[in-house]
């Protein structure tokens, strides 16, 4: 049975077995998904959170820092 996981980025099924990229289905996405990371999720260190400033909801962890 073929082993297919979701790509998080394009959604489409991504071969597990001999991906160097999985979960996702290409470097690409694999990138693109790193990058969304550290850009929304991981700031840099030292540098300020200003979460309170903006009032986007895209982000998920706004859905937990909403009272
Ligand atoms: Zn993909």
């Amino acid at each position: 049975m073929p082993l297919k996981v979701k790509c998080p980025t394009c959604r489409k099924e991504a071969q597990w077995e001999n991906n160097p990229h999985r979960p996702f289905c290409s470097e690409r996405c694999q990138l693109i998904d790193l990058g969304a990371w550290t850009q929304e999720r991981y700031r840099i260190p030292g540098e300020k959170i200003d979460y309170h400033v903006s009032d986007d909801d895209e982000d998920e962890d706004d859905e937990e820092r909403r009272r």
